[in-house]
């Protein structure tokens, strides 16, 4: 015992005198020149981005603006409006726009002339109005640290319904990881999204489509819908539609009933917001279970409430809890058990949910075999809300790989899923979304939706 003391003591001695010596006079200095060198590194790269980014702005404003110049002077004739903003440091500019008469298209052209004069940026944070009040939150008031853009991210993420974090959440994300290749990805991905906009019509809190109600809600009104629902203390169901699942509704009476009969019906998906946008509606937001599962968790957690993870193969609900540990590591898991259990199984992994009393019960079977087995079991499972969540287990355990965010913010997940397997998958994306559109096409000119009971009938 005294022996180590004694040599921990000496190799302590030893470690003090090392550290002494490494500040001496000259290593001081060595040390203070390399730190001086880093900073001026860092100024020059930092100012050097942002003349380029400013030289880049300046370019293409006054090639744009040339090469326009013809159609600017006759849209000019028909007004031009100005409001005033807030820019870079919080510095008032006015901003200019034609009236709204002028095509949706070229009403932003008139501030070309705001990013040649440097108060705007092609990308950058959305520009605030003056007497928008600036957050409370100090993190919020880093969108003044850059010009604004006439394109943003908060904007692209919104056309794309997965602005999910908040467009000040966007707008501070964006100016932390901004970069020259990142700007011109977010002007390349504008492109679509501006030729292809949502309508702009009044979101309706429910609305059908080809015979399905489909509830409306943002994302975190639906987490917290959820949670009231299993506050309630009644069986629950949500479900989420994507394009393949009205397909299968079109021929399976069942999985229709089922759907009708839901607490809650999330749409899921591009092919379902252009299939509202053709009857004039608008979908809030994108609301599929694997964007959905970390809201869903962090409201779970701070109410107390317990979760139960049902499917999957051996094992991908465990590491579907390693996730939660890190991310929500108080939250309650009340249970877990793979999807793939016999009937004679059953009785015991219904039992089992019951016993353990969730709020929320997570079944990943695939569309519409979830969903049925859950209308099937509700009562058996106890007061839990159950929601049908197809393969989320499997991206959340990493076995499945999820679309990156900018193919995701074009509205391609499904291009991504079909690459990861498309022997699986072509059928259901290439057939089925051409069926899925035709049957919208269909209802649109003829009204021809099924009524529940497999009949043709109107939607109305
Ligand atoms: N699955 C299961 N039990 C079954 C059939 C499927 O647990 O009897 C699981 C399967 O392992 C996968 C998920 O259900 O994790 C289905 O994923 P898929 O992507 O096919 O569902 P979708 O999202 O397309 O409805």
């Amino acid at each position: 015992m005294f022996a180590i003391r004694s040599r921990n003591d000496s190799q302590l001695r030893r470690a003090l005198r090392n550290l002494g010596g490494s500040f001496g006079g000259s290593d001081i200095r060595r040390r203070r020149r390399r730190h001086y060198y880093r900073m001026v590194r860092w100024k020059l790269t930092t100012g050097a981005k942002s003349k380029i980014r400013r030289l880049a702005d300046l370019t293409v404003a006054a090639l744009l603006l040339s090469v326009l110049s013809p159609l600017l002077l006759v849209l000019w004739a028909g007004g031009v409006q100005k409001e005033l903003c807030r820019g870079r440091w919080a510095k008032p500019f006015w901003r200019y726009q034609f009236s709204s008469r002028a095509p949706v298209l070229c009403r932003s052209l008139p501030m070309l002339f705001n990013v040649l004069r440097g108060d705007m940026s092609f990308v950058g944070p959305r520009a605030l109005l003056r007497e928008e009040l600036p957050a409370s939150d100090p993190a919020a008031w880093k969108r003044y640290d850059l010009r604004p853009g006439l394109l943003s991210l908060s904007w692209l993420r919104k056309q794309a319904n997965i602005a999910y974090t908040g467009e000040v959440g966007i707008d501070v994300e964006y100016i932390e990881t901004t970069t020259l290749r990142g700007d011109l990805g977010i002007v390349l991905r504008s492109i679509p999204a501006m030729l292809f906009r949502g309508n702009s019509a009044e979101a309706q809190e429910e609305l059908k489509l080809l015979g399905v109600r489909i509830d409306n809600p943002t994302m975190h009104e639906a987490s917290q819908r959820i949670v009231s629902l299993a506050e309630a203390g009644e069986p629950g169901q949500v479900c989420f539609v994507n394009a393949d699942c009205f397909n299968i509704a079109a021929s399976d009476t069942l999985y229709r009933r089922t759907l009708a009969a839901a607490d809650m019906v999330l749409a899921d998906g591009i092919g379902v917001r252009l299939a509202a946008s053709a009857f004039g509606q608008k979908i809030r937001e994108n609301i599929n279970g694997t964007d959905m599962l970390p809201y869903l968790c962090e409201t779970l957690q701070s109410s107390g409430k317990s979760i139960y993870l049902l499917g999957g193969k051996q094992g991908v609900a465990e590491d579907v809890v390693a996730w939660m540990r890190g991310r929500v590591p108080t939250l309650r898991v009340a249970g877990l058990q793979h999807g793939y259990f016999s009937s004679n199984e059953e009785p015991g992994v219904l039992e089992a949910v019951r016993m353990a009393q969730p709020a929320v019960l997570l079944v990943a079977f695939g569309a519409p075999k979830q969903e049925k087995w859950i209308a099937a079991h509700k009562r058996e499972l106890g007061p839990a809300v159950a929601i049908g969540v197809g393969g989320l287990l499997d991206f959340y355990s990493g076995r499945v790989a999820r679309a990156p965010l900018w193919m995701r913010e074009l509205g391609l997940e499904w291009m991504f899923r079909f690459l990861q397997e498309p022997g699986r998958m072509w059928r259901r994306y290439f057939v089925g979304n051409a069926m899925f559109l035709f049957r919208v096409a269909r209802e649109r000119m003829f009204g021809t939706a099924l009524a529940l009971d497999g009949r043709p009938g109107s939607i109305s």
